[in-house]
């Protein structure tokens, strides 16, 4: 049977679970759109279920660092804010071997901040808990996607511990996140950019607190973000590169390792002097061209996988949820609903995606004159603030309407 967390509805044994809105996936976005739903006025009358098999502690053993912006932060706060976020102030952008660099400072944008790094076992650890203090029926099962659609809401099978039963809903949210090379591709955009990033965290001898660092290199960018540690000196390090190339440099000696990322990066923070708990995650794009099918509606990963580059996987999947919980707080768990969130996330999903995949393939090219291009554009971006400041903006806030 499959038991609930923080449950406060009653269910026969034999009758069919029965809510208005089921989401499948309780990673970060799944449980965001589960704490909104549940505590927004307009929507807390809506029964809502959340399911995943995966505890939500098994996540803190996760390697990924993720880099959260002001605007996810503004949304999230309300629900719960992890108390272990570093903050990023500045964002130095540049090529390696090439002129041209940009840096973006908080203070031409009057924020606190850019953005935050946090820990992904720490964001969904943070919302697990604040789900738990709603009356979201939280299932440990896991459902096998698609569901069986029918006129006003959706059939699907949840299971757990071998036993699967059927639970009825008038909204069915697929938040089954995953990453690019686990994923079902099909009814979309998809794109392998034969990288794979290497992460990791990394202490550098002469640290820049919270500065944040992006170097594009002929293979693929080097992200370092700040994590803190003693004087500021850790970074969370992705390192996207050849598969053959990262497979390689997994296996490297710890001094190796630092010796070949030193080279890579520049010294601009001194030496590397240790690296913990590397990991590797092979990189693509898939994107659904149709977020809603009949009843269902897809959002986070399980809409849009992005190469990392940006930093906007996370942030764009949090804003899917926040505009599904304005149109369900309008229109009901109804069709309607469905079909206006669809609408109002066109634009902000085309210019994300869109920005993403042309950063991940145009700073790889290793033709000169596209360098000396990139190079141009990166100072001109120094002098056209205009420019940069809508950039900066679209990555922090994205499109809302
Ligand atoms: C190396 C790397 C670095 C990244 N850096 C950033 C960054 O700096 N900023 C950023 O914004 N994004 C970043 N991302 C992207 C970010 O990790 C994802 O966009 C984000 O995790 C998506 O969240 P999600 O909830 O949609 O999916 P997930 O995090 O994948 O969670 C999905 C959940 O669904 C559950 N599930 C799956 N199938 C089922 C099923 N059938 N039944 C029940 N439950 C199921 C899973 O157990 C899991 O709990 C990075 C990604 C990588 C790989």
């Amino acid at each position: 049977m499959p038991s609930s967390a923080g449950a406060s509805r009653h269910t026969h044994a034999d009758a069919p679970f029965d809510f208005d809105v089921t989401i499948v996936g309780a990673g970060p976005v799944g449980l965001a759109l589960a704490g909104w739903l549940a505590r927004r006025s307009a929507t807390q009358a809506l029964s809502v279920a959340l399911i995943d098999a995966r505890d939500p502690d098994d996540a803190l053993g996760d390697p990924r660092s993720i880099a959260v912006s002001q605007g996810s932060r503004m949304i999230l706060e309300p629900l719960r804010w992890p108390a272990d976020a570093t903050t990023i102030q500045r964002i130095h952008v540049s090529q390696r071997g090439h002129f041209g660099r940009t840096v973006i400072d908080h203070t031409e944008h009057g924020l606190p901040a850019l953005g935050y790094v946090l820990r992904y076992g720490s964001i969904v650890h943070a919302l697990a808990e604040a789900v738990r203090e709603t009356p979201v029926h939280w299932f440990r099962a896991t459902s096998a996607l698609p569901a069986i659609q029918e006129h006003d809401g959706v059939t699907l099978p949840v299971e757990s511990a071998h036993v699967t039963r059927n639970l009825r809903t008038r909204v069915l949210v697929n938040a089954e996140g995953g990453l690019y090379h686990e994923q079902r591709s099909g009814n979309g955009a998809t794109r392998d950019y034969g990288q794979t990033a290497l992460v990791g965290t990394v202490t550098v001898s002469t640290p820049q607190p919270h500065v944040a660092w992006e170097r594009f290199t002929r293979e693929g960018p080097i992200a370092l973000l700040p994590t803190g540690g003693v004087r500021g000196a850790d970074y969370a390090l992705v390192w996207c590169g050849s598969p053959d190339e990262a497979a390689r440099r997994a296996q490297l000696s710890d001094d190796d390792f630092l010796h070949e990322l030193g080279v890579a990066f520049g010294d601009r923070m001194g030496r590397f002097t240790k690296i913990t708990g590397r990991a590797s995650f092979p990189l693509g794009l898939n994107a659904v061209d149709t977020l809603v099918k009949g009843r269902v509606v897809a959002i986070g990963n399980a809409a849009q996988t992005l190469h990392p580059v940006a930093g906007q996987g996370l942030n764009l999947g949090l804003r899917d949820a926040h505009a599904l919980v304005d149109a369900l707080a309008q229109h009901g768990a109804t069709s309607m609903a469905l079909a206006a969130f669809a609408s109002r996330r066109a634009l902000d999903r085309r210019l994300t995606i869109g920005a993403t995949d042309t950063l991940a393939r145009l700073f790889t090219v290793d033709f000169p004159p596209l360098a000396a291009l990139r190079g141009l554009a990166l100072t001109a971006l120094e002098f056209v603030p205009p420019v940069k400041t809508a950039l900066a903006r679209q990555m922090m806030f994205g499109q809302r309407r």
